[in-house]
C-alpha cells in the first residue's frame, strides 16, 4: 500500500499543474465545456472507454480490470461558483465572476490522478472502476449534476456496486483526513414565504396591515422551532439568509419575502420542518390578519457512508498516512452535497481530505480567498486509488 503513496508523489507535480489550470479556468455548473474536454482528453491518453456529454458536460472513463462487471465507481465534481476570486496568485481565475471557491478543481486533478494510477495496476485490478466526472454539483441550476447523471444511466452498463468520492476540507490540517460512519454531511432544502399585509400611511398603521411587523415576528419565532419544537440532540439549522419588501420610510409595506435554508440529519426531522413552520407562519399572520405563501423545497438528501466502505478506506488511509491522521470525525457537516444522490441507489463512502495550514490563513469554503494546500493531493489520490484496489479483494 505504500508504494501507492511512493506513486502517487511521483504524479504530484502532475496533479497540482492540472488543479492549477482548471482553477484558471473556472465554469459554472453545466457549462464546464473546457474542464469537460480537458477531463475527456486525460482519460483519453491513459487509454479509458470515454463518454462524454452525459447531463451536458460530463464525463465518465471505464477503465477496464480483471472483472468487467464488478464496477467501483469515483466521483468528482467539475462546477466553479459565481465569486469574484480576490486570490492574487499567478493561476488566480481568468474568468470575471467566476471561482473554484470550493475545491472541486482539485477533486477533478485528484480522480484524474486516480485513473492515472490505476491505469498502471490495472493487473492487480479484480473489477472494474468507473470515473465519474459531473456537473453542477453547487445546484446553480435544478435537478443538479448527480441527479441528471444518474438520470441519464451513469451507474448502468455494467451496474455500479459502489462508490468513493471526496471533498477538500479547510478545517482539517494538511496532512490528514476526515471519516465517518453514517451521516456525514446534511440534507438541505430551502424555502420561501411570502408575507402579505396591506400598505398604507406610516401614520395611520391601524388602517393598514403591516407586512413588515408580521415579518420580524415569523423570523424571530422560526428560531423557536428548533430550540423548543425539535429534541435538543437532534441537530436542526434553520437560516434566514433573505429578506426585502418596503418600498419607502413613511409607507407601511404590504408585501415581504423572506428566504432561508434548513439543514437536518435525521429523515423523520426532516419531514417535520415545513409542517412545524406552517403552524407558526399562519398562527403569527393570523394574530394580524394579513396572509402568507408558503414554498418548500427539498434539496439534497442527507449523505451517509455506508459502514463497509468506511471500514475499508479507514484501513487504507491508517497505513498510508497513519493512525493519528486518520481522523474519525464525531458530527456531521451541516452543509450538503449531491454525492448524496449517488448514495441513496448504492453504498459510498466520501472522504474529507484536510487542506487547512496552520501557517497560512486559509479562508473557508465558498470565500472569494479560498485556497488550498496542495501538498493534500498526492494523499487524495493514493488512497483512493488503494481503496479501489482493496475494494475488490474485500468483495
Ligand atoms: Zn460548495
Ligand atoms: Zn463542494
Amino acid at each position: 500500500m505504500l508504494k501507492m503513496k511512493e506513486e502517487a508523489l511521483k504524479i504530484k507535480e502532475e496533479i497540482i499543474k492540472i488543479r492549477r489550470l482548471i482553477h484558471a479556468n473556472p465554469e459554472l455548473g453545466f457549462e464546464e465545456w473546457q474542464t469537460s474536454k480537458l477531463v475527456s482528453a486525460y482519460l483519453n491518453s491513459l487509454g479509458l472507454e470515454v463518454q462524454e456529454g452525459i447531463a451536458k458536460t460530463g464525463v465518465v472513463g471505464f477503465l477496464e480490470g480483471n472483472n468487467r462487471n464488478k464496477v467501483l465507481a469515483i466521483r468528482a465534481d467539475m462546477d466553479a461558483l459565481p465569486i469574484q476570486e480576490q486570490n492574487k496568485f499567478e493561476y488566480k481565475s481568468k474568468n470575471k465572476g467566476k471561482m473554484h471557491a470550493c475545491g472541486h478543481d482539485a477533486h477533478t486533478a485528484m480522480v484524474l490522478g486516480v485513473a492515472k494510477l490505476l491505469s498502471k495496476f490495472k493487473a492487480e485490478l479484480e473489477g472494474s472502476v468507473k470515473f465519474i466526472f459531473q456537473p453542477n454539483e453547487e445546484q446553480s441550476k435544478i435537478p443538479g449534476g448527480a441527479d441528471t447523471m444518474i438520470e441519464e444511466g451513469v451507474l448502468e452498463n455494467p451496474r455500479v456496486e459502489a462508490i468513493l468520492g471526496i471533498h477538500v476540507n479547510p478545517q482539517i490540517e494538511v496532512g490528514s483526513v476526515g471519516i465517518k460512519e453514517g451521516s456525514i454531511m446534511a440534507a438541505t432544502d430551502k424555502f420561501k414565504i411570502i408575507v402579505k399585509g396591506e400598505g398604507g400611511h406610516g401614520a395611520a398603521p391601524h388602517e393598514t396591515i403591516d407586512a413588515i411587523i408580521i415579518a420580524a415576528d415569523i423570523v424571530q419565532n422560526l428560531q423557536a422551532i428548533v430550540s423548543r419544537r425539535i429534541s435538543p440532540v437532534e441537530p436542526v439549522v434553520l437560516t434566514i439568509g433573505k429578506v426585502c419588501g418596503g418600498e419607502s420610510y413613511n409607507v407601511i409595506a404590504d408585501e415581504i419575502q423572506i428566504e432561508g435554508t434548513v439543514r437536518t440529519v435525521n429523515p423523520e426531522i426532516r419531514e417535520q420542518i415545513p409542517m412545524l413552520m406552517e403552524q407558526t407562519i399562519d398562527g403569527v399572520t393570523d394574530i394580524f390578519g394579513g396572509d402568507y405563501r408558503f414554498d418548500y423545497q427539498f434539496g439534497h438528501s442527507v449523505l451517509n457512508n455506508n459502514r463497509e466502505l468506511t471500514n475499508l478506506v479507514t484501513e487504507v488511509s491508517k497505513i498510508i498516512i497513519g493512525e493519528e491522521k486518520s481522523i474519525i470525525l464525531k458530527n456531521p457537516l451541516m452543509a450538503g452535497e449531491d454525492f448524496a444522490s449517488y448514495t441513496k441507489e448504492v453504498p459510498g463512502f466520501f472522504l474529507h481530505l484536510g487542506v487547512k495550514n496552520s501557517e497560512r490563513k486559509i479562508y473557508p469554503w465558498h470565500h472569494s480567498k479560498f485556497n488550498l494546500d496542495e501538498e493534500a493531493l498526492p494523499i487524495g489520490t493514493a488512497i483512493l486509488a488503494q481503496s479501489a484496489i482493496e475494494y475488490f479483494k474485500n468483495v
